[in-house]
């Protein structure tokens, strides 16, 4: 039998089949994927095979292979420095809620979230929320942002979760597919997924930061069926993205518009940093690039890379 995992508890998986029903499922023995060294062998997304077997009066499915995932993210493990805990596999797309204010979503948490996102080959959508909310003045404000990240080529949305105005076009995306939402506290996930899906409760707002301090090893993803078709991967105490191991000079092709500018600097491992003839810096001073984006990017070249998309 072949299905998708719902639930993981670490030891148990719960696997829906096709026909609507959900087993819980076990792994016999030693069960590794190559590549990747994870303390969790299989995550809630993936798609395995198992055959159900008895034992005693309890019938238990035992997964026998796994489908090559097309995505995953992961955190680092706290136990085993070394290893990474693979968080949720094949994600469609993920969703980052933006507020202007209350709370402030801060440009260089949209990029890190942004770039973390085409590391992991997650298409990325930004959900400008709260829309009700702001002055005129900040809706210039907005505006100019929503219009910045759709130049850049990313799908950008506004909404307003709490009075459902832009709720039917997330709905449209979310289809037949696997989401995932991000946004620091207070942007409106939960009212949003309220929204979409009355009486859902995410885990990922029941959790305080705090409270998930030290926790990290009990804090499993869970998958939801929506009723309109869609499917949901809850992920507690997320706010954006985990890890990515990257070199530094791979770091600007997770900018689609600095990428698309990248043959043009004079130097092929050019940094955009203060080589001469740099195509980048050119855009910019020519206003064709976002300087927000460039202090993102500088910003993030100048922390250790990998270490810097820890926001779990
Ligand atoms: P979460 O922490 O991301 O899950 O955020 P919540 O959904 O709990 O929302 C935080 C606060 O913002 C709540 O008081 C919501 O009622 C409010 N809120 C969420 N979306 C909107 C919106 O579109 N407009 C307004 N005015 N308030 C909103
Ligand atoms: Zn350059």
């Amino acid at each position: 039998m072949q299905g998708l995992v719902y639930k993981s508890t670490g030891s148990w998986y719960t696997v829906k089949t096709d026909d609507g029903n959900f087993h819980e499922c076990r792994i016999k023995g030693k069960f590794r994927i190559k590549g990747i060294k994870s303390t969790n062998p299989i995550a809630v997304g993936d798609t395995v095979t198992f055959n159900l077997e008895t034992i005693g009066d309890e019938t238990v499915g035992i997964i026998s292979g796994i489908e090559e995932r097309k995505n995953y993210i992961i955190r680092k493990s706290v136990n085993l420095s070394k290893q990474v805990h693979i968080i949720a596999a094949n994600i469609d797309q993920a969703f980052l809620l933006v507020t202007l204010n209350n709370p402030t979503t801060y440009t260089a948490f949209i990029d890190r979230f942004l770039v973390t996102s085409e590391a992991y080959e997650i298409p990325a959508i930004l959900l400008f929320n709260k829309l009700d909310t702001y002055d005129p003045d900040e809706m210039v404000e907005v505006n100019f942002l929503m219009e910045l990240y759709r130049n850049i080529g990313y799908q950008v949305i506004g909404l307003s979760a709490k009075k459902g105005d832009g709720v039917e076009k997330v709905k449209d995306l979310m289809e037949s597919k696997i989401s995932m939402f991000s946004g620091n506290s207070g942007v409106g996930k939960s009212t949003l997924v309220n929204a979409l899906e009355p009486g859902l409760q995410l885990k990922t707002s029941e959790i305080s930061e705090q409270h998930l301090q030290g926790q990290h090893t009990t804090t499993f993803a869970e998958m939801y069926d929506l009723s309109f078709g869609a499917k949901i991967i809850d992920t507690p105490g997320i706010r954006g993205f985990g890890i990515v191991d990257m070199e530094k000079d791979e770091l600007g092709d997770y900018f689609p518009e600095f990428f698309e500018l990248k043959s043009e600097c004079k130097f092929n491992n050019c940094l955009h940093l203060d080589e001469p003839k740099c195509a980048v810096k050119q855009a910019l001073e020519d206003g064709e690039l976002a300087w927000s984006r460039y202090r993102s990017y500088v910003q993030m070249l100048e922390e250790d890379v990998a270490e810097s998309y820890r926001t779990d």
